[in-house]
């Protein structure tokens, strides 16, 4: 079809910088952190803030990645870490008198 491009009617393109100015994505990256080198695969910052205390990271920059299901299980991971840091210490099971470990009942 030699004629092809004289027979384009409308033409339309979703770049980068569209993206960024209609989803608000970084420089349009549209998976967040390139997912290479120490960013590679799951690897990607944890959901709990090894600085700031009580900041729980969740998105598709932190860990499992990006996508709709690696964010919801991100949010998912990040929910449970702040769940597991509020939550009161576990009582003690009952210690077993003649081995010291925890007795079988107690360990359910
Ligand atoms: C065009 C496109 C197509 C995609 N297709 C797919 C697909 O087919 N399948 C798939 O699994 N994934 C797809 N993705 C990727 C997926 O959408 C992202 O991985 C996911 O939405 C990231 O979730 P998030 O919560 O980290 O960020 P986002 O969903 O981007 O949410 C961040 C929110 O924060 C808001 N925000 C930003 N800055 C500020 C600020 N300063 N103050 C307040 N709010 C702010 C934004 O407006 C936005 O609502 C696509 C992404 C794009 C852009």
């Amino acid at each position: 079809m030699p004629d092809i491009e004289s027979r384009i009617v409308t033409e339309a393109a979703l770049t980068p910088q569209d993206i960024h100015d209609r989803y608000r994505v970084l420089n349009g990256a549209i998976y967040g952190l390139a997912s290479h080198g120490k960013w590679l695969g799951a690897f990607k910052p944890g959901n709990r803030s090894p600085d700031v205390k009580g900041l729980y990271l969740a998105g598709g920059a932190a860990h499992p990645g990006p996508g709709m299901p690696m964010v919801l299980m991100s949010g998912w991971i990040a929910a449970d870490s702040l769940d597991q840091d509020r939550a009161a210490p576990r009582a003690q099971p009952p210690l077993n008198q003649y081995t010291a470990a925890p007795s079988p009942a107690a360990v359910v």
